[in-house]
């Protein structure tokens, strides 16, 4: 089998092989549960500590006990909103933005039919928010503020550190979806302003079906999760000790590869960039290129369709992606490209290469002598094409509509 390329490490990450040796005794000798009073559950109490306080130090938080472990990020986030809405029973505004995950936004259209008010921040062309709309809405009717740092889709980073600021300022709760920047850009929630932040394991290295929630110590906060007194009663349910102890291994393995990030993995992703811009015509970076997340690189390929472009690329061994893994699927341009008013003709051409620190020069080379000629083929066919070059698109916008 021909071997594959994986360059879809937003969706999810291979597991670290040190985290999955670091899990592995937990299914056999170490199987205790860390709430039982006996040497079983001590041996794995105790590893839950170590683990706590390796993911507490990937993003800077002073007590181990900030940080909640969770199944995913979703439901980080379901927590972390759920919490501030009744903390703040008689605030019934909530402020957002256009282009969170749906792990947000869904949650938030929901709240919108039980009778909250939803501000959701708009973008501009390169996916950047305006901070004195976000400023003018801040008041004692909001309950949370809940903006992600990175974009899933583009690697566009949001102005957190000043946003959480601003919010305490007015004293408004402040939550942020990390799960894209978390293990890619250094983090430190001390003294941040960030009242809550989550994360999740498998975007990092960790197995899928760990994710965590840090809460400021201090921060009013209600469970979503009640039953057993597991993580000081913050959330109910016997711990998922194997992930969590993974999850720690991974949280340090990202903590010391932070500069790999920076360093080699940029570097490749600007190679592939660069490689693939000067060979195709009419294909263009979207989001914000001089502030993103290192690993990742979204094209918008005009005139030609997105999940075709994954098809061949698959064929060729290279996986990636067309807007967010929980989108795909459906042939509507994603709502990160259509929040930034990229064209139609761009849109539906739009794809996500998401590098780890397993991703190799050689991986690198062979998707930049690949791409070319996918586009090409593709163009070939496409009704907005013809002879080598774009039709005059005017022409079919009525047609379209
Ligand atoms: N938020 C962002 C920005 C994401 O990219 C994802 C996953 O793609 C999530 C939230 C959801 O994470 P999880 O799969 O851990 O629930």
């Amino acid at each position: 089998m021909k071997k594959t390329i994986y360059l879809d490490n937003n969706a999810t990450t291979k597991v670290d092989p040190m985290a999955v040796e670091a899990m592995l005794p937990l299914f056999s000798q170490q199987f205790g549960n860390p709430s039982s009073i006996h040497s079983f559950g001590d041996q794995v109490g105790a590893k839950l500590k170590v683990a706590r306080r390796k993911v507490a130090d990937l993003i800077g938080a002073l007590h181990e006990s900030e940080v909640i472990f969770t199944s995913c990020a979703t439901e980080s986030t379901t927590t972390a909103i759920y919490s501030a809405l009744k903390v703040h029973a008689d605030r019934k505004e909530v402020i957002t933005t256009t282009v969170e995950h749906p792990a947000t936004l869904d949650l938030c259209e929901h709240l919108e039919r039980e009778g909250y008010t939803i501000h959701r921040l708009k973008v501009n062309k390169k996916g950047q928010l305006d901070l004195q709309e976000y400023s003018s809405l801040l008041s004692d009717k909001v309950a949370l503020v809940t903006v992600m740092w990175a974009n899933n889709e583009t690697g566009t980073l949001f102005p957190i550190l000043e946003m959480a600021k601003l919010a305490k300022e007015k004293g408004v709760m402040f939550h942020t979806d990390a799960v894209q920047a978390v293990g890619k850009i250094p983090l430190d929630v001390q003294d941040s302003g960030i009242d809550m932040l989550s994360f999740s394991g498998h975007k990092l290295h960790a197995p899928k079906g760990i994710g965590a929630l840090y809460v400021r110590r201090g921060v009013r906060y209600r469970p979503l999760l009640r039953g057993g007194h597991q993580e000081r009663g913050r959330r109910a349910g016997t711990e998922n000790s194997a992930s969590i102890v993974a999850f720690g291994m991974a949280a340090e393995q990202a903590e010391l590869h932070l500069e790999t990030m920076a360093g080699k993995i940029k570097i490749l992703r600007d190679k592939l960039e660069k490689g693939i811009l000067e060979q195709v015509p009419h294909a263009f970076v979207t989001g914000d290129p001089d502030n993103r997340v290192a690993n990742t690189c979204n094209i918008a390929f005009e005139y030609v369709e997105g999940e075709a472009i994954l098809m061949l690329l698959n064929q060729q061994g290279v996986a990636a992606s067309s807007g967010s893994a929980c989108t795909s699927g459906s042939l509507e341009p994603s709502h990160v490209m259509q929040a930034m008013q990229i064209p139609f003709t761009a849109a539906h051409g739009t794809i996500r290469f998401s590098l780890s620190r397993y991703t190799t020069e050689k991986e690198i080379d062979k998707v930049i002598a690949v791409v070319p000629a996918i586009i090409e083929r593709l163009r070939a066919f496409s009704p907005y094409w013809k002879d080598g070059k774009p039709l005059d698109i005017e022409a079919f916008e009525p047609a379209v509509a």
